[in-house]
């Protein structure tokens, strides 16, 4: 995709909302009564068992950040949906599942606990619809964590846990992702809920703008140790992606490339070395980063046994690109 070129080639410093904004590409249709994706899969949970989780990304309001690299607002409204509407996407999607999974994650394109997004008034009927779940997993910016999530801990009959977007801890870059929190939100969001028995799982981006490769894997770990340092139990390693228009033109100004295959991978083994938590590698569309279609299959395959077992496995060796 070429990127608009009556916008300023690079990310200002001043104003990087709108710069962001500018670039999108068109908003998805959605419907208010269906999540815009659900889907089953397995993770090992704290006990180290192999779980059913349910995956829900519900439609709602849009997020009010404008996170550079973000592009969760393409399945998002522009006004917040109907009382009732949450509960019903849900029932929607454990229809489609036709089993009632032990963990559900409820993903919402932003914060859960952003009025605007889940009315708070939908806390109990949301919390009755899954009264079946033994762990709930919702996400949060950490400005928002604050008494609606014990509110709504109160009301499961399962435990919570609160998913934030660390990113990275690199003093330069966060700032430029236009994030808006700094380390001491997410290290006071993360003892918050800690205090309170609420779990904390931490978003990891392996190499975001602004940074080599090198530096993706060596900033990738480092946030790891900093999220469980602050009490997280899970790492979740995202791979940067394109998407959202406001990276495409990154790219363009050399400001931005997607990580390679090999960089998440030993951003797993390193972060799992820390031996602090669990570290789970986002494996969505694994093939933008892939260089060889020979040796993919077998190292996604790799990477799926690692995030269920937890344990290294031996690297895929490949005599089509010569990896590792
Ligand atoms: S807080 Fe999350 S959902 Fe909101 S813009 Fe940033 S990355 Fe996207
Ligand atoms: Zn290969």
């Amino acid at each position: 995709m070429t990127s608009p070129a009556n916008v300023p080639s690079t990310l200002p410093r001043n104003h990087p909302s709108a710069w962001i904004t500018a670039l999108r590409p068109p908003r998805a249709s959605v419907d208010l009564f269906k999540p815009h994706g659900f889907f089953l899969e397995q993770e090992r949970n704290h006990a180290g068992r192999i779980v059913s989780s349910g995956v829900m990304l519900l439609t709602n309001k849009e997020c009010p950040w404008r996170c550079l690299m973000c592009d969760l607002w393409k399945h998002t409204t522009t006004q917040s949906v109907p009382s009732g509407a949450i509960a019903r996407q849900i029932e929607f999607a454990l229809e489609q599942f036709g089993s009632r999974p032990e963990q559900l994650k409820l993903y919402n394109s932003g914060s859960f606990f952003d009025p605007a997004a889940i009315p708070v008034s939908d806390y109990a009927q949301i919390a009755r619809t899954i009264s079946f779940a033994e762990h709930i997993i919702v996400e949060s910016h950490p400005r928002l964590v604050e008494e609606k999530a014990v509110r709504f801990r109160n009301l499961l009959s399962g435990s919570l846990e609160v998913a934030m977007g660390l990113e990275t801890i690199h003093p330069r870059v966060l700032p430029r992702l236009n994030k808006k929190f700094d380390l001491g939100h997410f290290a006071r969001a993360a003892e918050f809920l800690r205090t309170r028995q609420i779990s904390v799982r931490a978003f990891v981006l392996v190499k975001p703008p602004f940074m080599d490769e090198a530096e993706g894997l060596e900033w990738a770990v480092k946030s790891a140790a900093f999220a469980f340092s602050c009490g997280a139990t899970v790492v979740s390693l995202i791979p940067t992606r394109v998407g959202n228009g406001a990276m495409e033109r990154l790219v363009e100004t050399g400001e931005f490339a997607p990580p390679r295959l090999a960089t998440l991978e030993e951003a797993l083994e390193q972060a799992l070395n820390l031996r602090a938590g669990r570290v789970f590698a986002d494996l969505w569309n694994l093939e933008q980063f892939s260089r060889c279609a020979v040796c993919l299959p077998a190292r996604e395959q790799r990477l799926r046994a690692i995030n269920l077992s937890q344990k290294s496995l031996p690297a895929i060796e490949c005599p089509a690109c010569g990896a590792p």
